[in-house]
């Protein structure tokens, strides 16, 4: 069965220094564009920071999530751009996951469990309520749970 990702790039996350470990390793602090969290990465062992590449949202257990690039949360990158281009990947690796729980005989226990991931993120999105970087994110959820008749 061969998989269609349409994912043309990796959204891009402000990321910001919040200190350096005992070892030399930058720490970032990224927000995560795609749910309410703050993730934490590793900015190597240089001299600066290396706020580049990409990284592994860490709330991707729910959804295979594209990872995200990190840039300086001071650069001139437009973020709400950015946070509402992550909200169409979400739409389509939850659009993915949907498809792919159609396929299985009877929702098994990967399902089950993936619905309750989704749940429990979309419950700590209400908790902390950042106003709009997380409406997209609701809205995506509001929908798949009235298609499927919930
Ligand atoms: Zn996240």
């Amino acid at each position: 069965m061969s998989e269609q990702h349409s994912v043309q790039r990796p959204p891009v996350a402000p990321a910001r220094v919040t200190g350096r470990s005992a070892d030399g390793t930058w720490m970032l602090a990224v927000l995560c564009p795609y749910c309410p969290a703050e993730h934490r990465h590793g900015g190597g062992d240089g001299k600066r920071a290396d706020m580049t590449g990409t990284r592994a949202p860490h709330c991707q257990g729910a959804v295979r999530l594209p990872h995200y690039e990190i840039a300086p949360e001071e650069s001139r990158t437009n973020w709400d751009r950015e946070q509402s281009y992550a909200a169409s990947l979400l739409r389509a690796a939850e659009e993915e996951a949907r498809e792919a729980a159609r396929r299985e005989s009877a929702p098994g226990p990967a399902t089950n469990q993936r619905n309750h991931e989704l749940r429990a993120l979309t419950d700590a999105t209400g908790q902390r309520g950042r106003t709009g970087r997380n409406s997209a994110y609701l809205a995506a959820w509001q929908a798949k749970n009235k298609r499927s008749g919930r």
